[in-house]
């Protein structure tokens, strides 16, 4: 199986709760690599571009609010299959929805504010980590990528 990286964000409401460190406890948990994190809070110019493909969508601009409402963290995971495994421990996009035993279902609140993100695929991922972190930011070296 491929190794892979993926950007986590945990999102404004997820930070309001003070759940950062239970959430980094299940990426540990689950065996992921933590190769970068940091705080920051989003310019609306950021949040804009990093949701561009959402940019035609009615939520486009209560999502752009409320991802520049506080600070969020970021962080580069890096294992074996780590976009899904992400995925998986984050759970369904509707927090409202997501299953007991997710990120999203045990932590979030509804369709918008649900805790946290994950890249949703290798393209994406590779436009996503270098949008928040340097190359100088991430311990691991890009060589021991495969593919
Ligand atoms: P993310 O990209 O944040 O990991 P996702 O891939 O599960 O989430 P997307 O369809 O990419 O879901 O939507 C991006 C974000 O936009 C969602 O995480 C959520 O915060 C918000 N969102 C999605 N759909 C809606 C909606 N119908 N109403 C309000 N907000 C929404
Ligand atoms: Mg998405």
């Amino acid at each position: 199986m491929a190794v892979q990286r993926t950007l986590c964000i945990v999102k404004p409401d997820a930070v309001e709760k003070n759940v950062v460190g239970e959430i980094l406890r299940r990426v540990e948990t689950d065996g992921l690599e933590i190769l970068a994190l940091k705080m920051t809070r989003l310019t609306d110019q950021q949040a804009q571009g990093f949701y561009a493909v959402h940019r035609e969508r009615p939520f486009f601009k209560d999502l752009v609010a409320f991802m520049t409402s506080g600070p969020i963290a970021l962080a580069v995971l890096e294992g074996d299959d780590a976009i899904a495994r992400w995925r998986n421990l984050m759970g369904p996009t509707n927090s409202s929805e997501a299953p007991a035993g997710t990120i999203r279902g045990d932590l979030g609140t509804d369709i918008e504010r649900n805790a946290v993100h994950g890249s949703d695929a290798p393209e994406t991922a590779a436009v996503e980590i270098p949008y928040f972190f340097n190359a100088t930011e991430i311990t691991a070296p890009v060589e021991a990528l495969a593919g």
